[in-house]
């Protein structure tokens, strides 16, 4: 029972669920898509902590929902978000960069971190890097919110379930299914373009294909994305499959997804 004389905003802040939004290695995209949306989630949640956002922010209180941005790319990423899960009750990974690790894992596939560092900011640079990796790497992640950037009306759906204390469904079927659902034409099939449409998760509701532009992998793969199928409808379409990999590569795709593809490229060269 909560004290007769407490005030209404002691009682609000003592019972309404609380959030925090972080932001790792990232864009900020993710955080300005929450920020967008945050007029619809106040009535509902306290805003514990939001850096980005706020210049007052608790940062070492249990909060309820903690939503990270960003992969692990930096020393201090990993500290920060081994106590954001210790405070958390939910951690949600918001963005490709926190669900697969996006360009920062893609751009150092080929190159190590420290070089692209040295290249980038000179030799003498005292900023420390890590290999750039998301956050499932490093501790448990209650729910993966792919995109790049975000979708809003999943993350407010995604809030709404955990808010009752429900795991939400998260669907990643492939970008075709949303695609057929919104009866595209397929530019895919029609007009010969690269469409990743059917090894990329749904999210998006085929944003690139609905403007008649392929869709390049942005949401990460699907599950159980038949790579070998698509590479063999790329390349009957002309397409050079050592492109189409560095684009979904470039998204922080794994490379296990290609082993066998990439085994059917050396056979044939
Ligand atoms: S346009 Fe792309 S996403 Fe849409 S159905 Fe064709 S291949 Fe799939
Ligand atoms: S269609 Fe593909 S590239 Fe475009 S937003 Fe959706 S997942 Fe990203």
């Amino acid at each position: 029972m909560l004290s007769s004389n407490m005030s209404k905003g002691q009682e609000r802040s003592q019972t309404i669920p609380s959030i925090a939004v972080h932001g790792l290695t990232g864009c900020a995209g993710e955080l300005l898509v929450i920020l967008e949306n945050l007029e619809q989630l106040i009535p509902y949640v306290r805003v514990a902590s939001f850096p980005f956002a706020q210049s007052s922010n608790e940062e070492d209180r249990p909060v309820d929902i903690a939503f990270v941005e960003g992969s692990v790319s930096q020393p201090h990423d990993l500290e920060r978000l081994l106590k954001i899960r210790a405070q958390a009750r939910w951690l949600v990974a918001v963005g490709n960069c926190a669900v697969w690790g996006c360009v920062q894992k893609g751009g150092c596939r080929n190159q190590s971190t420290v070089s692209l560092l040295h290249e980038t900011y000179g030799e003498d640079s005292p900023i420390e890097c890590l290999p750039a990796t998301p956050l499932q790497d490093h501790v448990r992640v209650d729910v993966k919110l792919s995109g790049c950037p975000i979708n809003a009306t999943q993350l407010l759906a995604v809030t709404a379930s955990l808010l009752r204390d429900h795991l939400p469904y998260i669907t990643s079927k492939p970008v075709c299914l949303e695609c057929k659902l919104r009866e595209n034409a397929c530019v895919l099939i029609e007009q010969n373009l690269p469409c990743l449409g059917p090894v990329t998760a749904g999210g998006c509701g085929a944003l690139c294909p609905t403007y008649g532009a392929a869709c390049y992998g942005c949401w990460g793969p699907c599950e159980q994305p038949q790579m070998e199928a698509m590479a063999t409808i790329l390349e009957e379409k002309g397409y050079d499959m050592q492109e189409v990999m560095s684009r979904l590569f470039a998204f922080g795709a794994p490379d296990e997804l290609f082993e066998r593809v990439k085994k059917n490229l050396t056979a044939k060269s």
